[in-house]
């Protein structure tokens, strides 16, 4: 059977021996079914849902979907801030449960984006404070307070942008209403600049989902394949592979590593 490249499956049924296609080039019959129709990310190029609904159709369970490797989103106070530090980024440990991403973050104008946020974006749920560490090599608070003691001349500002972008140390010294020289500021005013700095508690109101996600968490159950061909347990001939599997990588390339690993494995059983 031969189907060329622009073709869109309209539907898949059961028959003897085998399945039923019913595409955009009329129908056409097969032993082995291999769906390999991605996830919902980026509809624009082209995501549907087309994987789940046939895996439904087929009665195979299916992991809840939702956006991942996604950029946060927040409103009020907090989004204004990213607005104004927009573009700027930052090397961050950045934490949600007991899973911690150190690597890049960066301030947009919907919120925050970089490598870290991306990879905390796929264990975070909705509701679910993050906690960022923007200065994860130094203990902001034993550091300011010895800086306190040996220059207590030194402006909070110049010595927060030693460690920071300038934007952005400016920024939280504004947001504390803390300014002049470390001699002035209290012991108490050093431990707050050390939780805005070292323990950054903030809550997403969301995320930017499926318009910008580079990928979708859950799909097909696992459970209802085998894991050495990827077939259905229940459908002879019906293989699922690739993103519509609930299978989710880091980033580095471990999602297109899943797809192509999973078709090959697929391939020598289709
Ligand atoms: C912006 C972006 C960046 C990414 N960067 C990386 C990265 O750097 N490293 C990495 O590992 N992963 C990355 N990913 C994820 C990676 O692209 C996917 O995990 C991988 O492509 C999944 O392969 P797949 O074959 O399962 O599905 P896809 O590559 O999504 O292919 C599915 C195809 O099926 C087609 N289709 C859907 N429904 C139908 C239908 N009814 N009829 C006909 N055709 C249909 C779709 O149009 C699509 O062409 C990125 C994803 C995005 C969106």
């Amino acid at each position: 059977m031969k189907l060329d490249a622009k073709v869109t499956i309209k539907d898949v049924q059961p028959q003897e021996g085998g399945y039923l296609i019913d595409s955009s080039q009329g129908k056409k019959t097969c032993e082995s079914l291999v769906i390999a129709t991605g996830g919902l990310s980026i509809p624009k190029i082209g995501a549907t849902s087309f994987g789940y609904e046939i895996a439904k159709k087929f009665g195979l369970n299916i992991i809840e979907t939702r956006a991942g490797l996604v950029p946060l989103t927040f409103d009020g106070p907090m989004l204004e801030k990213c607005k104004v530090l927009s573009g700027l980024s930052v090397e961050a440990d950045v934490i949600c449960g007991k899973k911690k991403f150190s690597e890049g973050l960066l301030f947009t104008h919907r919120g925050l984006s970089g490598p870290s946020i991306l990879q905390i974006s796929s264990y975070w749920r909705a509701g679910e404070k993050i906690t960022v560490n923007l200065a994860p090599e130094l203990d902001i608070s034993v550091y300011l307070k010895e800086h306190k003691q040996n220059n207590p001349k030194q402006h909070i500002n110049n010595v927060l942008s030693e460690i920071l972008p300038r934007r952005l140390a400016q920024s939280i010294c504004d947001e504390l209403s803390c300014s002049g020289p470390l001699g002035a500021l209290s012991h108490a005013t050093l431990d707050d600049l050390d939780r805005a700095i070292n323990q950054w508690h903030i809550t997403p109101t969301g995320t930017e989902g499926y318009r910008t996600a580079e990928v979708t968490l859950g799909g097909v159950d696992t459970k209802e394949l085998s894991s050495q061909t990827m077939q259905s347990l229940k459908n002879p001939g019906l293989f699922f592979i690739g993103e519509v599997v609930d299978v989710t990588g880091y980033l580095g390339g471990f999602n297109f590593q899943w797809a192509w690993s999973s078709g090959y494995v697929a391939g020598q059983h289709a």
